[in-house]
């Protein structure tokens, strides 16, 4: 089965987002001094394990649970956290 046009679409624009934003998830978060919800870090790492970029994931997920101390609730991901 292949994609419909607005199916390549929406994959394109996806593929276009993670290329930027795989270099700026982590930065945003010392820039601006903010945290992601566990909801919105789950999502964004599934996202970019998609796309095949895997350690930024696993870096999205580190840096957020440093901060919340939630890593207990991210089991997809298997790598240590460092005290924030
Ligand atoms: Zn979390």
């Amino acid at each position: 089965m292949s994609a419909t046009a607005e199916e390549e679409g929406v994959i394109g624009a996806a593929k276009a987002f993670v290329e930027i934003w795989a270099q700026t998830a982590l930065v945003v978060i010392d820039d601006y001094g903010c945290t992601y919800t566990c909801d919105e870090a789950d999502v964004l790492a599934e996202l970019f394990r998609a796309c095949n970029w895997n350690e930024t994931a696993d870096d999205l997920i580190r840096e957020h649970a440093a901060d919340d101390g939630c890593l207990e609730e991210h089991p997809g991901y298997g790598g240590e956290v460092e005290a924030a």
